[in-house]
C-alpha cells in the first residue's frame, strides 16, 4: 500500500523536468482527457471507466419546444439554480444536462462548507446554502441531502493568520455564526490528532460542515420537478439563437440541440469548465481558465472519526473528513492548466501529477502526523474552473441580453451554490439580485479584458496560487498588470507613484519618497520554470503592509493627507469613466436615470445616484449638463438635443456603462451613450491653496461669484483646452481637470510649476480614501451598494422626492420613507489609535446591530473613522434618536472600543472648505 510519506518519497526522487528557480517543476499545462495509465504511487483512482456516455440514447425525456427560462448544465450551480428558480414561482423552467447530473465537476467534489469568509455578502450566501442542505430541501422532500455537520478548523501558524480569523470571528457575530479562537491545547482537545506544537491558536467554526454532491443534486433536482421545472439529461446545447431587436439589440431566442431546439428569451449559462464554450455559441466572453484540482483519500485512520474539517492556510492544505478517513487537497503554486477542454468528459478524472501534488503533503503530516503511515485509498484530480479574481461569473453578459452566467466557481461552487442560485434566479426573475452581488457579477471587468488570454491566464493563476494567503487590506496583484495605463503614468512613476490595480488600470496608489517601484512583467512567482523577479520593489512595498496594524506607509499617507488639509494636493484620476450621454431623449433619459435633478442649465454638475427598481444604489457619479454643441472634440461630442458629461468611479465603469445601456433599451430612450474614458484625463487639484495655484494656470476668474461650487466651464490651462469642474472628492475647495489625453503631461507640469511654491504635492488613492472618509463622502460598493438606498446611507439630498418627477427607484424609496427606515449608515470616531480596515461587529447598548462596511485613519481628526449600517434588534424603525441614543462600541479582533456615532461627517460638518471658506 502507498503511504503518504512514501509518495512524498517517490515524488522527490523522480527527475525533475525543468530547472526551476521556484516553487517546482510540473508541465505547465495538460492537453489530454482522462488517461489509464497509471504512473504514480497509489492503488487506484476513483476514475470510471470511458465510454460510458448515455448521450447516444438521446434525452431522458422530450424538449418543449419554448421555455421560460433553460438552463444549461446540471451540476451544483444549474439544480441550485433550477430549484430557486422554482422555488421562486418561475414556471417553465427546463435544465439541459450533456450527460447526467453531476458528471462535470460536481460529482467528484470535496464538499466542503465553511460559513466564514471575509466578506460579508458571501457570508450571508454560505449561510443560505447551508440552510438549503441541512434543512429546507429535507422538509421539502422527506431526502436527506447528506449533509454532515462535523465542525470546520482553521488553523494559525502565525499572528497574522490568528488575527484574521479573529476578524472573521468578529463579523460572524454581526450574523450570529458561532466560532471560537481556541488556544493550542483546546484545538488538541477538540482534535486529538492534531500537532499543535507550532501553533499560534485555531478558529473553529461548531456549525460548519460537508455537502454530499450526488445527494444534494439529486434532492434539488426532484424538488424542482416537483414545482413544475423539468431536468432533461443527455442532451447536450449545441447552439444560442440570438435575434437582434428594432434598437439593434443582441437578445436570446433560444437553444438548439441535437434533438431539437427550445423557443427561450433566457438562457442561463452553469455548465463549469465548459461555460466559455457555451458562451462561445452566444458571442459572449467568459473569462475563466479550466485547472486540474485534486485531493487524496487515506485508508482508515484510528480515532479520526467525527473530527472537523481542517484548513491549514499557510501549508495550503485543507483536510476533510471522509468516514473514517481523511480527504488531503490544496492549492499548488503550480496548478496544471487544462487547455483543451473536450466536450466528451464525463465523470472523468486525470492521473494525479504527484510532482505537483507532493507539495502538500509534508504540511498535512506536519498537521496530522498519523498521516505518514496512512495509505492512500484512491486520488481524485478532476477540471474545475477558475477566474481572474477567484470569484465566481454571475449575472446577465452585457453582450446579449437574456444571456446570464452561473460559472467560474474556483472550487467553491457547492458551498456557494445555494446562496449563487437563489441571487440568479432572483437576478432572472426581478433583473437584479436581492444582496449585492457586485463581487461576482460579470460586470465588474472592464470588456477590454474578459477575453484578453494573458490578463485572464495570468490573474487566474495568481489567484489560485494564493487562495489560501491572508487576505491583507493593501494587498494587490502582481499578475495581469499594466493593461491600461494613462498618459500621466509614467511621469508619475518617475516620482515614486507607488500603483494601484483597478478595472485594468494603473491608478496611484501613494507616493514613495524613495523613488520609482516599478509594476513588472508577472513571473509566475517561479512557477513552471520562470525565474522570480530578485530584489523586486513593488513586490517588497506591497511585502511591507501585510499587517493588520498601522502599516509601515501610515506616515507618508499622512504626510499626502495632511499637504491636502493644509496646502494643496493633486490627484491622477484619470482613469475615471468618462461618458457622454446626448441625443433627443438625452434629457428624458437623465430625468428617468439619475435620483437627482441634473436638468439643470448648462454649467451645473449635480452628484447624483442611479437607482434599482427597489430603491438600491446602482452607481454615485457627477452629472454635468453640456451646452449645444456642433463641433466634435473628447470635450463635447457634436449633439442634437441635450447632453450630458457624467464621470464615474474608474473601478466600476463597466458596471456603470451596462446599468445605463440597459436602462436606456429598456425604456426605448432614443440617445447615445458614448465612452470617452480613453480620451481623456484627469487632474483634481484640492486643498485651500489650489486657488491660488489654478488662477496661475487657468485663463478664468476663480472667485467663488465666478466659478462657484458644483459649475464647469471650458477653459484653457496653460494654453490647452481643458473641462474645470468644481467639485471635491475630499472636502476642500478644489477643481478637476479634465484634460485632452494628449495635453495631459504639459498641463500637469504647468499645475506642479505652479504649485511649487503654495507646497503641492502629489498624491494618490490612499490619501483619498482616508480625505473621503474622514469627511463622510460614500464609496460605491463599501458604504454605498445596490442593496443600500440613498435614504438609509444619508443620502437624502440627491433624491429629487420634492419634485414631481418620475426617476427609477423613487417608488421603492417613497415606500421606504412612508414606512420608515429599518436601517441607518452611521459614522463612527474611535479614540484608541487601533486600526479598523471594515468588518468589525457594531455593539450598541451590549447587543450587535451592524457591522463596519468601510473604515479608515483619519489624519486630520487624528482618529480611526468606520461607517456600518445599524439596525434596531427589535425590529423598529431607526431614527436619529435611536442612534444618538446608543452607546456603542467595535469589535475589532475580539476586543471592543468605546466609540461615538455620528450622524454628521466629523470633520467641517458644515461643509464650508468646499465653500472655500477657510
Ligand atoms: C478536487 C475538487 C475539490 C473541490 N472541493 C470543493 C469543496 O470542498 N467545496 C466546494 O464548495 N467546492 C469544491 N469544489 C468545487 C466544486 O465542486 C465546483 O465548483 C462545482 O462542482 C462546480 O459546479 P458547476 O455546476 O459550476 O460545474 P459542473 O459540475 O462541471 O457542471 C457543469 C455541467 O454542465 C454540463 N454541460 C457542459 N456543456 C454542456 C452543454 N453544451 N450542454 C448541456 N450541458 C453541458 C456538464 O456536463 C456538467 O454536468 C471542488 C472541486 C474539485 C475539482
Amino acid at each position: 500500500m502507498a503511504s503518504l510519506s512514501r509518495a512524498l518519497r517517490v515524488a522527490a526522487a523522480r527527475p525533475r523536468q525543468s530547472p526551476t528557480g521556484g516553487l517546482g517543476p510540473c508541465n505547465l499545462s495538460s492537453a489530454s482527457g482522462p488517461t489509464a495509465e497509471k504512473s504514480v504511487p497509489y492503488q487506484r483512482t476513483l476514475k470510471e471507466g470511458q465510454g460510458t456516455s448515455v448521450v447516444a440514447q438521446g434525452p431522458s425525456r422530450p424538449l418543449p419546444s419554448t421555455a421560460n427560462v433553460v438552463v444549461v448544465g446540471g451540476g451544483s450551480l444549474g439544480c441550485q439554480t433550477l430549484y430557486h428558480l422554482a422555488k421562486l414561482g418561475m414556471s417553465g423552467a427546463v435544465l439541459l444536462e450533456r450527460e447526467r447530473l453531476t458528471s462535470g465537476t460536481t460529482w467528484h467534489t470535496a464538499g466542503l462548507l465553511w460559513q466564514l469568509r471575509p466578506s460579508d455578502v458571501e457570508v450571508e450566501l454560505l449561510a443560505h446554502t447551508r440552510r438549503v442542505v441541512s434543512r429546507e430541501l429535507e422538509e421539502e422532500t422527506g431526502l436527506h441531502t447528506g449533509w454532515i455537520q462535523n465542525g470546520g478548523l482553521f488553523i494559525a501558524s502565525n499572528r497574522q493568520r490568528l488575527d484574521e480569523y479573529k476578524r472573521l470571528m468578529s463579523l460572524g457575530k454581526a450574523y450570529g455564526v458561532e466560532s471560537h479562537v481556541l488556544s493550542p491545547a483546546e484545538t488538541k482537545t477538540v482534535y486529538p490528532l492534531m500537532n499543535v506544537d507550532d501553533l499560534y491558536g485555531t478558529l473553529y467554526v461548531p456549525h460548519d460542515g460537508t455537502m454530499d454532491p450526488a445527494g444534494t443534486c439529486s434532492t434539488l433536482a426532484r424538488a424542482a420537478t416537483a414545482r413544475g421545472a423539468q431536468v432533461i439529461e443527455n442532451c447536450p446545447v449545441t447552439g444560442i439563437r440570438v435575434w437582434t431587436d428594432d434598437f439593434g439589440v443582441r437578445r436570446v431566442a433560444g437553444v438548439e440541440t441535437q434533438h431539437g431546439s427550445i423557443q427561450t428569451p433566457c438562457v442561463v449559462n452553469c455548465a463549469g469548465v465548459w461555460a466559455s464554450a457555451v458562451g462561445r455559441m452566444a458571442g459572449v466572453k467568459v473569462p475563466l481558465v479550466a485547472m486540474h484540482h485534486a485531493y487524496v483519500v487515506t485508508e482508515r485512520i484510528e480515532g479520526i472519526q467525527n473530527m472537523p474539517n481542517v484548513r491549514d492556510h499557510d501549508a495550503s492544505v485543507y483536510l476533510r473528513l471522509q468516514g473514517d478517513a481523511l480527504s488531503v487537497g490544496g492549492y499548488e503554486a503550480n496548478p496544471i492548466f487544462w487547455e483543451e477542454v473536450s466536450d466528451k468528459f464525463a465523470f472523468g478524472l486525470f492521473d494525479l501529477d504527484w510532482e505537483v501534488f507532493t507539495q502538500h503533503i509534508e504540511g498535512a503530516i506536519n498537521r496530522v502526523p498519523v498521516l505518514e503511515k496512512t495509505g492512500i485509498k484512491s486520488t481524485v484530480c478532476g477540471p474545475e474552473s477558475f477566474t481572474p479574481d477567484h470569484k465566481p461569473l454571475m449575472g446577465e453578459a452585457p453582450e446579449l441580453r437574456g444571456f446570464f452566467l452561473g460559472c467560474g466557481f474556483n472550487s467553491a461552487g457547492m458551498m456557494l451554490g445555494g446562496g449563487c442560485g437563489q441571487e440568479l434566479a432572483h437576478w432572472i426573475i426581478h433583473g437584479r439580485p436581492e444582496k449585492d452581488m457586485h463581487g461576482y457579477d460579470i460586470r465588474r471587468f472592464h470588456h477590454s479584458l474578459t477575453d484578453h488570454p494573458r490578463w485572464i491566464r495570468e490573474r487566474s493563476h495568481e489567484s489560485y496560487a494564493r487562495n489560501y494567503a491572508v487576505a491583507f487590506p493593501h494587498d494587490e496583484p502582481l499578475a495581469g498588470r499594466n493593461m491600461r495605463r494613462d498618459p500621466l503614468h509614467e511621469e508619475l512613476l518617475g516620482q515614486g507613484c507607488v500603483f494601484q490595480e483597478r478595472h485594468g488600470w494603473e491608478r496611484p496608489g501613494w507616493f514613495h519618497p524613495q523613488g520609482p517601484a516599478p509594476v513588472l512583467e508577472y513571473d509566475y512567482y517561479g512557477a513552471y520554470g520562470s525565474r522570480a523577479h530578485e530584489n523586486y520593489a513593488y513586490r517588497r512595498l506591497l511585502a511591507d503592509e501585510y499587517t493588520f496594524d498601522f502599516p509601515p506607509h501610515h506616515d507618508t499617507i499622512k504626510k499626502e493627507c495632511l499637504a491636502c488639509r493644509g496646502a494643496a494636493a493633486v490627484f491622477d484620476m484619470s482613469y475615471f469613466g468618462k461618458f457622454y450621454l446626448v441625443g433627443l431623449d438625452a434629457r428624458k433619459a437623465a430625468d428617468w436615470l439619475f435620483s437627482a435633478d441634473v436638468s439643470r442649465p448648462p454649467g451645473s454638475t449635480v452628484y447624483t445616484c442611479m437607482l434599482n427598481h427597489r430603491g438600491g444604489t446602482e452607481s454615485d457619479l457627477t452629472v454635468s449638463r453640456l451646452a449645444p454643441s456642433h463641433q466634435a472634440s473628447p470635450l463635447a461630442p457634436a449633439f442634437e438635443g441635450d447632453g450630458y458629461y457624467l464621470a464615474v468611479g474608474g473601478a466600476v465603469a463597466q458596471h456603470n456603462w451596462s446599468h445605463i445601456t440597459t436602462v436606456l433599451q429598456d425604456q426605448k430612450f432614443q440617445c447615445q451613450l458614448i465612452d470617452s474614458s480613453e480620451d481623456l484625463g484627469m487632474v483634481s487639484i484640492q486643498g485651500p491653496a489650489s486657488r491660488a495655484i489654478l488662477q496661475e494656470v487657468l485663463d478664468a476668474d476663480l472667485s467663488n461669484e465666478a466659478f462657484p461650487f458644483s459649475t464647469h466651464k471650458l477653459l484653457r490651462a496653460a494654453g490647452h483646452l481643458v473641462r474645470a469642474i468644481r467639485l471635491s472628492f475630499v472636502g476642500e475647495l478644489g477643481w478637476e481637470l479634465h484634460i485632452p489625453k494628449a495635453s495631459c503631461v504639459p498641463v500637469y507640469r504647468a499645475v506642479m510649476a505652479a504649485g511649487a511654491k503654495h507646497g503641492l504635492v502629489n498624491a494618490g488613492y490612499r490619501a483619498i480614501d482616508s480625505l473621503s472618509t474622514e469627511k463622510g463622502y460614500r464609496h460605491w460598493h463599501a458604504d454605498l451598494r445596490p442593496d443600500d438606498s440613498p435614504l438609509e446611507a444619508g443620502l437624502a439630498f440627491t433624491c429629487k422626492l420634492k419634485s414631481p418627477v418620475p426617476f427609477l427607484g423613487r417608488e421603492a424609496l417613497e415606500q421606504q420613507r412612508a414606512a420608515g427606515l429599518r436601517r441607518r449608515l452611521v459614522c463612527f470616531t474611535v479614540e484608541d489609535k487601533v486600526p479598523m480596515f471594515g468588518l468589525e461587529a457594531i455593539w450598541r447598548n451590549g447587543q450587535v446591530v451592524g457591522h463596519v462596511r468601510r473604515a479608515d485613519f483619519g489624519f486630520a481628526i487624528d482618529k480611526t473613522i468606520a461607517y456600518g449600517y445599524i439596525h434596531d434588534p427589535s425590529g423598529g424603525p431607526v431614527s436619529r434618536d435611536f442612534v444618538k441614543s446608543g452607546d456603542y462600541a467595535l469589535e475589532r479582533m475580539g476586543v471592543t472600543y468605546g466609540a461615538r456615532a455620528h450622524l454628521k461627517s466629523p470633520f467641517d460638518p458644515d461643509n464650508k472648505r468646499v465653500k472655500g471658506t477657510y
